[in-house]
């Protein structure tokens, strides 16, 4: 069932936004050589508590992270570890949540390690790109969730790119992962309605090779297929009647 929000439920919907928001910049400005994905981790930790919020991802379905933190070739689900290390020409996905007044925020960036390479900066381009044409198909009345999908497939593949299928975008709101689906690709005029209330975290996983993913003997970090880097990027949305707002972008 997709629980669609009234105008309180948006506000506060807005406080863990901003919160999860800050906690990528708490991470992305600690992002260079020699950092481990365990200490970015464990800031991301005391930053959101001391924000009187908890970790979202912290111990869902057992995680055991506060943060999603995946390198290069990982797409999602990276488990922070005191034994990874950040290396200059690496692209590094924090994927956060914040949980507070009753209300969950989700995002996620992708960030270069030092200097990268100019194909490397493309793909995390284009992937962001991706996300903003999703929104401007969102400010089309009447928009549909195929138009969020066919907006992100068409700019990521006409780029040269590939969309993961396997992990898609979600409603979110009390629960992390809400009703409905958001695929990031799909056809343009198809499927459910999209109105006011709902709120919907739209994350775009863009592979530089194949779109196929397989999930490691850990249990949770998610790769390309074949080997080719893989960019993130998330907001949690809110539609509203001045049309989509952005709630964890500060
Ligand atoms: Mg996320
Ligand atoms: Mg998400």
């Amino acid at each position: 069932m997709i629980q669609v929000k009234n105008p309180d439920q948006i506000k506060a919907m807005r406080v863990a936004g901003r919160i999860t928001g800050e906690a990528i910049l708490v991470a992305q400005e600690m992002i260079r050589e020699g950092v481990t994905t365990k200490q970015i981790d464990d800031r991301i930790r005391q930053y959101i508590e001391k924000c009187g919020a908890k970790p979202s991802f912290l111990g869902y379905a057992g995680f055991p992270g506060s943060a999603c933190i995946s390198i290069n070739d990982e797409v999602i689900h990276g488990i922070p570890s005191a034994k990874r290390y950040l290396h200059e020409g690496d692209i590094v996905k924090i994927d956060v949540g914040a949980y507070i007044g009753g209300f969950h925020g989700d995002s996620a960036n992708t960030f270069g390690v030092g200097k990268i390479s100019d194909d490397a900066q493309r793909l995390i381009d284009v992937t962001r790109q991706s996300f903003e044409m999703a929104i401007r198909a969102l400010e089309v009345p009447n928009a549909r969730i195929g138009d969020i999908g066919n907006a992100i497939q068409t700019h990521v593949e006409k780029n040269g790119y590939s969309v993961v299928r396997q992990y898609i975008g979600h409603g979110v709101g009390h629960e992390l992962h809400e009703q409905p689906d958001v695929p990031n690709f799909g056809i343009a005029g198809r499927g459910l309605r999209l109105t006011k209330g709902m709120t919907i975290a739209i994350e775009p996983m863009v592979n530089a090779g194949a779109y196929q993913v397989r999930q490691c003997a850990d249990g949770w970090t998610v790769v390309t297929a074949d080997g080719s880097l893989s960019a993130h990027y998330e907001h949690s949305v809110a539609l509203t009647e001045e049309g989509p707002i952005l709630l964890t972008k500060v």
